[in-house]
């Protein structure tokens, strides 16, 4: 945005919070220039071997981000950092973190050194007024990050930040924070939500790994109510997951996994288009099912 144009639309607003947007548009101006409204996606990431193997997950994955503009930079909510409160990572190169075991050595081979951003991690900590977020240097791209933006991203030329989930808090806590993120979309920043919205790893059926689609009765019935909420916009249902009966308790077990949805779809607007792509079931209990919107 010209200074002109900035100073003109600054004259337009309310007087009320005034001050509160005058410092908001402040800090976000100054790292990123404004962008047509970026689209937002939430990754089912699954196995971290699909960050090695070739399959129609990671095609997927590869499609859509041929599908949006190129991002300023990303900001990932990965099922696989929880903390106690919000953080976002703030450190200039976050190391690449092997976050798993017993895999084979080319899975912890595998480095991404896409840079962080400071700058977007302040200005992340200064849109957030629900809680006061705070700045990492100790985390970098868990493999719920890395192992899916590889794909989108393989030069690992867009800076990435994560934030955290704070385990302290339910499903519509969550929700609400990352409304206040909706102002990033505008900075061509990409948010991410990384996670599995049917997640049962105590279930899976090891045997039909490579059977495809293959999902249990109660496992494709989650998956089913869940797309149909999401493509009818119907966020309340989703944030209340847990009264919608037996097999969205089976297919949520712990919240990590279903979380970075929330995320997702707390950014959409009334003009977003909502699709859903790598929508398949494995192992039984596991579903890749991805969103992009807008
Ligand atoms: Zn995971």
């Amino acid at each position: 945005m010209h200074r002109k144009e900035f100073l003109q639309s600054l004259a337009v607003l309310p007087l009320a919070g005034f001050t509160m947007k005058l410092n908001t548009l402040n800090t976000i101006t100054g790292a990123f220039s404004s962008t047509d409204k970026m689209p937002v996606l939430f990754l089912g990431h699954g196995s971290p071997m699909n960050a090695i193997e070739e399959n129609e997950f990671v095609t997927g994955f590869r499609n859509v981000a041929r599908d949006i503009p190129k991002p300023n930079a990303i900001l990932c909510v990965s099922a696989h950092w929880e903390t106690r409160g919000t953080m976002v990572t703030a450190m200039e190169h976050p190391v690449t973190i092997h976050d798993f075991g017993g895999f084979p050595k080319e899975l912890y081979d595998v480095q991404y050194p896409a840079p962080g951003s400071p700058a977007l991690a302040k200005q992340t900590q200064e849109l957030v007024k629900k809680t006061e977020v705070k700045l990492d240097d100790k985390w970098g791209l868990d493999h719920g990050a890395w192992s899916v933006i590889k794909h989108l991203y393989p030069k690992a030329d867009v800076p990435v930040i994560q934030m955290s989930l704070d385990y302290y808090q339910g499903p519509r806590y969550h929700y609400e924070l990352a409304k206040e993120l909706a102002a990033l979309r505008k900075k061509g920043v990409l948010i991410i939500g990384s996670g599995n919205m049917v997640h049962n790893l105590r279930m899976v059926a090891w045997d039909k790994l490579n059977t495809d689609n293959y999902g249990y009765d109660w496992a494709l019935e989650a998956r089913q109510k869940m797309n149909h909420f999401i493509l009818d916009g119907d966020h309340a249902s989703l944030v209340d997951y847990s009264a919608q009966g037996k097999p969205f308790q089976l297919s949520v077990p712990t919240p990590e996994h279903y979380l970075p949805l929330l995320y997702a779809l707390a950014q959409q607007e009334k003009d977003d288009a909502v699709t859903l792509f790598n929508d398949k079931a494995v192992g039984g209990s596991l579903t890749m099912t991805s969103v992009k919107i807008g």
